[in-house]
């Protein structure tokens, strides 16, 4: 007889979305298991960014190091280089108040981390455990996988699946999508580079396509080449050194020696957006319900920020404490966000062409980087701070959806800031200033989900009280309608 596991959420597929999905539903007591195909964590040269809204929400959430000190108020603001489809000079900035915009982790690390977090907090992390067919009903869904003692059954009330580019949870649930076909093609070699002096560093174009290079002289190096004429008849027809190698020739026009290659892919620039995140009780998130070409270092933070949102709000419609239609809110404020990543590295791929009747307009966007702001818009669309989320109250305030920027704050207990108090994943009534009767008792009725704080800013600000999603998001702020309409909305009855 097969062996039947019961849980309230099965993730599909442990790879650095579904870890820190599993990470988070543990932290707020939700029984969770992971199955996950690989065996243990693969290293592969892939995401070794995390741009600056997915590192602020990392840290409200603990799994970043936030900026120690109550002089934070002080800090000036902080600066990364990038760069807009090659283009250097792209600087991307974040309050001093927050950490870095930039952190450099690779994905493999990540995973490593949110897996060690979510084993902590409870979760069953089955590895070498592949998927195979899900069966939803009304209430719950039948999960089967194929593990190392064979056939396995699991029932759970709500299924993630987080089991990237190709999805098996969104195959057998048929989610549609909206997509793109490829029109490039990319070629990706870990190796050593036999004459590395003379391979260009970084971002390179020439008139016949694109190559990109972490040059080590003393070891491997990261070698991408982009060829415009059209994607591989084959994308999963392997990649060898000879190909390699005869495509960084045809580009920079010289021979380019490689030897002892450790890694090797290929990849093109197909999008896809599924057209709905959820489909009752099966969620998608990640890689399995997006996907777009990497340029810009966008794609597992999308992921990322995707686990951020979906999970509280799945916490409490299991718990009996959403309010009605709050996990559809997970679609509504993430698919858009995705959307527009899309757009945004399609027009880096077209800017990126290298017919040089584009090498006016190149000029005329290396310009524009250096106008600040111009500047600012491009770097908060990279980093994902220009994301704010659709309001929900016709009569609510304009701060409703954005994200609030981390503050220093004065409180009975001392100094803390709103990276500190969001730290245990509840959502948070912040009252400013002496006047906050008349909120603190709207609010009682929803002491089970909320924590209030009485706090004081140096800062002046346009409301005196806000409320703080656990994701660092704003769903109230004291401008707008009443509080206990926005409860209602969020949290169900009191
Ligand atoms: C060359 C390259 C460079 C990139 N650089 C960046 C970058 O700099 N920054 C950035 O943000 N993004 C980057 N990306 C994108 C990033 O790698 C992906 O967005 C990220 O891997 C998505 O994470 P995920 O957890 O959604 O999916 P994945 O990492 O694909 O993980 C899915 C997991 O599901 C498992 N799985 C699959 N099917 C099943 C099944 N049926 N049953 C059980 N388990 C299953 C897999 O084994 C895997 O562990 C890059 C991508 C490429 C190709």
């Amino acid at each position: 007889m097969h062996k039947h596991t019961t849980a309230q959420v099965v993730v599909v597929g442990g790879g650095p979305v579904g870890m820190l999905v599993a990470a988070e539903l543990g932290h707020h007591g939700v029984s969770t298991v992971v199955l996950e195909a690989n065996p243990e964590t693969v290293d592969q040269p892939k995401a070794g960014t995390l741009h600056a809204r997915t590192v602020q929400g990392l840290a409200r959430r603990g799994h970043l190091r936030a900026p120690q000190g109550s002089d934070a108020a002080l800090a000036r603001p902080s600066a990364d280089a990038f760069h807009f489809a090659g283009m250097p000079g792209l600087v991307i900035t974040a309050p001093g108040t927050e950490p870095s915009p930039i952190v450099g982790r690779s994905q493999a690390d990540l995973e490593r981390d949110f897996e060690h977090r979510a084993r902590a907090r409870g979760v069953t992390v089955l590895r070498g455990h592949r998927v195979t067919e899900l069966a939803p009903g009304p209430d719950t869904v039948e999960v089967t996988a194929e593990g190392p003692d064979g056939v396995r059954q699991f029932t759970a009330e709500y299924v993630i699946g987080t089991d990237g580019a190709r999805s098996t949870v969104r195959e057998q649930l048929g989610f549609a999508a909206e997509t793109h076909a490829a029109t490039v093609s990319a070629l990706l070699g870990v190796v050593r580079l036999a004459d590395p002096y003379r391979v260009p560093s970084g971002w390179n174009r020439t008139p016949r396509g694109w190559t990109i290079a972490g040059v080590n002289p003393y070891g491997h190096s990261r070698f991408f080449t982009i060829d415009f004429r059209g994607p591989h008849p084959d994308r999963h027809s392997p990649l060898t050194l000879a190909e390699l190698r005869a495509e960084a020739e045809r580009i920079l026009g010289h021979p380019v020696p490689m030897t002892d290659p450790v890694f090797f892919s290929r990849f093109n620039d197909f999008a896809r957006v599924v057209s709905d995140y959820r489909k009752g009780r099966v969620l998608l998130a990640g890689d399995s319900a997006h996907v777009h070409f990497p340029v810009g270092g966008q794609g597992l933070n999308l992921g990322l920020q995707d686990a951020l949102n979906l999970t509280w709000k799945l916490a409490l419609t299991i718990k009996g404490t959403a309010g009605k239609d709050l996990l559809d809110t997970y679609d509504t404020e993430r698919r858009p966000v995705a959307r527009r990543v899309v757009d945004n590295t399609r027009a880096q791929l077209a800017l990126m062409r290298p017919d040089p009747g584009l090498d006016p307009l190149r000029e005329l966007f290396t310009g524009l980087l250096g106008v600040s702001a111009a500047n600012d818009h491009l770097a908060n669309m990279i980093s994902a701070q220009d994301t704010a989320y659709p309001p929900r109250t016709s009569d609510g305030s304009s701060w409703e959806g954005q994200f609030l920027p981390n503050l220093p704050l004065t409180t009975d207990e001392g100094p803390t800031d709103v990276i500190r108090l969001l730290q245990p994943g509840r959502p948070v009534l912040l009252l400013l200033g002496a006047d906050q009767e008349a909120h603190r008792k709207q609010a009682e009725g929803w002491s089970h989900v909320l924590r209030t704080v009485r706090a004081g800013s140096s800062r002046q600000l346009p409301w005196d009280a806000v409320l703080i999603r656990p994701d660092g998001y704003l769903a109230w702020a004291s401008d707008g309608g009443p509080l206990a309409g926005t409860l209602r909305e969020w949290f169900g009855e009191p």
